[in-house]
């Protein structure tokens, strides 16, 4: 009986997202520590999938895969970003963030070598990556969840030996003005030099970054302007920009991003009217009368909230891997 019970639970819950919401467990018989017992889909039980992807310290042994979505999936087979290499320093090692798919691993060896071209800089101070096998996380983003998403600081580094502490209690430096209607004076050239570089690479999906930058990129870019397409504004972003690489080619299960309408509709650079909007409407909301009636708000649930049943169902077998 209880193995029927289970086996239940488990069909619904392949139908995921989109589909039927997946049950919660009513049944208290399954037993989700240790992870490892593999006859058991995780997926029936109510534990946070944050919670058993933070407690992973390492990737799994498997054959490396970008599985769901940039917010809802998981990372199989996750290389790490050594510490230190000679153009890069990953920051917050105590977060142990410093995985992605291999493919962004190079990617990102690759852009600081050529940060480091730039006059004064040693290369790049790396933030957060994905986790060892991606997934929800305990804290902070929402996306990061399959190791295709990277946040490079706009620090400019000078040197690469970086203590651990220092790459704990260091802030990066933010590029945006008080107003948040321009950068200020720690934006430079070389910034917008190695955006364009990033925005260039035919891996990359998009670029976000604080809109003050992307009006300067706008304004001051000459000659090709495509690449601008996909440096796209976003709220925070003063004080890194976030590399979103597309799903890895042939990779099945990686669900790339559709390019957002704004992008399609005004010749591709983004540098319309809708840019301005982050400079206005924005930071100033004109006033609306409010309606009698509210409309009633839809619930979304946060990465934070979601169970394994929420998240692609190969992610069981990248939590239960060696
Ligand atoms: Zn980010």
């Amino acid at each position: 009986m209880r193995v029927h019970h289970l086996l239940l639970l488990s069909l619904v819950a392949a139908c995921g997202p989109g589909g039927q919401k997946a049950p919660k467990a009513t049944t208290q018989t399954v037993v989700v520590a240790p992870v490892s017992a593999t006859t058991i889909r995780i997926s029936t039980s109510d534990v946070k999938a944050n919670k058993l992807f933070g407690a992973k310290a390492k990737a799994s042994r498997q054959s490396p895969a970008a599985i769901g979505t940039y917010a809802k999936g998981c990372l199989a087979g996750g290389a790490v970003l050594p510490e230190s290499g000679p153009t890069w320093q990953a920051m917050r090692l105590s977060r142990n963030r410093n995985w992605g798919h291999p493919e962004m691993i190079t990617f990102l060896k690759e852009l600081s070598a050529k940060a480091a071209q730039q006059p004064g800089w040693a290369g790049l101070y790396i933030g957060d990556i994905s986790q060892p096998r991606g997934g929800p996380m305990l804290s902070g983003h929402q996306s990061h969840q399959m190791g295709l998403d990277a946040d490079i600081w706009l620090y400019k580094p000078t040197r690469l030996n970086l203590s651990r502490g220092e790459r704990e209690s260091l802030s990066s430096t933010n590029v945006r003005a008080k107003s948040q209607r321009t950068v200020n004076s720690n934006w430079s050239q070389q910034h917008a030099n190695i955006l364009k570089v990033a925005a260039q690479d035919p891996r990359v999906d998009r670029i976000f970054i604080t809109a003050p930058a992307k009006i300067w990129l706008c304004e001051n870019t000459r000659g090709n302007r495509k690449w601008l397409q996909k440096i796209r504004p976003l709220y925070g972003h003063n004080t890194h920009f976030h590399v979103r690489m597309k799903c890895p080619k042939g990779l099945k299960g990686c669900v790339t991003q559709k390019p957002t309408v704004a992008q399609i509709s005004n010749g591709g650079d983004g540098c319309d009217k809708t840019l301005q909007w982050w400079v206005t409407d924005y930071l100033n909301p004109p006033k609306v009368k409010p309606s009698k009636k509210p409309k009633p708000k839809k619930k979304k649930r946060g990465a934070r909230q979601y169970t394994m049943a929420d998240l692609p169902r190969q992610c069981d077998g990248v939590l239960a891997s060696n």
